[in-house]
């Protein structure tokens, strides 16, 4: 047995295993939470490269919950410094499905449900996420509301998202991207590679763009006064905000920069879940939520209206994902002052449908739960 039909077959016994008595494969409708999984290679158009990796492939895991005649969908994005893989993810899920599931009947139960999926361990946000997600789609199908709507938000209040263009040493593959980027109204960079390289790459943007840009630092500027004289140099060239630009343990210098910078700074790295933001008050002017490092929908909802509520921006961030990810944290995009949210356009093989763009800014369907459909019948993945 090959190894990926292995994890799968063990992705369906384990499942199957801890739900004595459901009827998953007659057809008929059972009242247990049914969850399986598929792990699924997301390739990417062009090698990734940012202060401190390259790839040219993200690991992800697909994950189906099912109730009565329901469906939802999550997902898993690995990427390497979140430090999960598929061995961990799945392995988790097959905790979930035999440790928490079990007990509950009644998906509405939800803070109930993913308190004790966030308390089978420390880590594993992405596993957490992809769980939350699908039980939060299949809760909105089985109400009947697209999730945007259930938290009260306004539809037409969606930003335009960002487009990322990695950091490559060739102008040449540096121009192709740029190329690609032309339908976007926001560019972001990655920068952090050293003042050379750094201003290269925004030159080379701005010879071929005069759309906003939005600089993402991923750590990389190594002293605050680096950091400031890029970002002063930055201002000039109609970038809207810096995301991380150094160490996320270095609080003091996050002050000291957002204290004397022209442009708003957003902690990515030093924010990771509900409990980081208010020490973060201060040392920086907003948080980059993703769900894949606060465990998804329901933590990523509570994060941002923390943050609305101490007067701080909300930005939203993705991995490299499908659409069902990137569909689950546009239902929060009306409350976001930015997004960026084109993990699935990275991706040359998403297998969902969802969340679309029309001129770069998110479009929310009227569709119940996160708003995807399959392209690919799930167990095919
Ligand atoms: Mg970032």
């Amino acid at each position: 047995m090959q190894r990926r039909d292995f994890i799968k077959a063990s992705a369906v016994l384990a499942a199957s295993a801890a739900l004595p008595g459901c009827k998953q494969a007659t057809g008929s409708f059972s009242d247990d939470l049914i969850l399986d999984w598929r792990p699924y290679t997301g390739k990417l158009k062009y090698t990734f490269t940012i202060a401190t990796y390259s790839r040219t492939e993200t690991p992800l895991v697909l994950v189906r919950l099912r109730w009565r005649d329901y469906v939802g969908y999550g997902e898993a994005s690995m990427p390497q410094y979140l430090g999960e893989s598929t061995d961990s993810v799945t392995a988790f899920l097959a905790r979930v499905a035999a440790e928490v599931l079990p007990r509950f009947k009644d998906p509405f139960l939800m803070d109930a449900i993913l308190s004790e999926v966030d308390a089978l361990a420390e880590r594993n946000t992405a596993a957490k996420a992809a769980v939350d997600i699908a039980l939060h789609d299949l809760v909105g199908k089985i109400l009947g509301r697209p999730w945007w709507q259930i938290w009260g938000y306004d539809a037409a209040l969606t930003p335009c998202t960002s487009y990322t263009i990695g950091y490559d040493d060739s102008d040449d593959v540096v121009n192709e991207k740029i190329e690609e980027a032309s339908w976007t109204k926001v560019v972001k960079v990655k920068l952090g590679m050293g003042e050379e390289k750094d201003k290269r790459m925004i030159n080379l943007i701005r010879a071929k763009l005069d759309t906003v840009i939005c600089v993402d630092a991923n750590q990389g500027w190594k002293t605050k006064e680096e950091a400031l004289d890029m970002i002063n140099w930055l201002s000039e060239r109609n970038v809207s905000f810096i995301e991380q630009p150094m160490a996320k343990e270095d609080l003091d210098s996050a002050a000291w920069i957002t204290e004397r910078s022209p442009l708003p700074v957003i902690a990515d790295e030093a924010c990771q879940r509900l409990a980081d933001i208010p020490r973060l008050k201060g040392a920086y002017d907003g948080i980059n939520i993703k769900l894949m490092k606060c465990t998804g929908m329901r933590e990523a909802h509570r994060m941002a209206e923390m943050a609305r509520g101490l007067g701080m921006e909300v930005m939203l961030g993705c991995m490299t994902e499908t659409s069902v990810a990137v569909s689950a944290a546009a239902q929060l995009s009306p409350v976001a002052r930015w997004a960026d949210l084109d993990g699935n356009i990275l991706l040359a093989n998403d297998c969902f449908s969802g969340m679309k763009l029309t001129d770069g800014k998110i479009t929310l369907n009227d569709k119940p739960g996160i708003g995807v459909e399959p392209l690919t019948p799930f167990e095919e993945l």
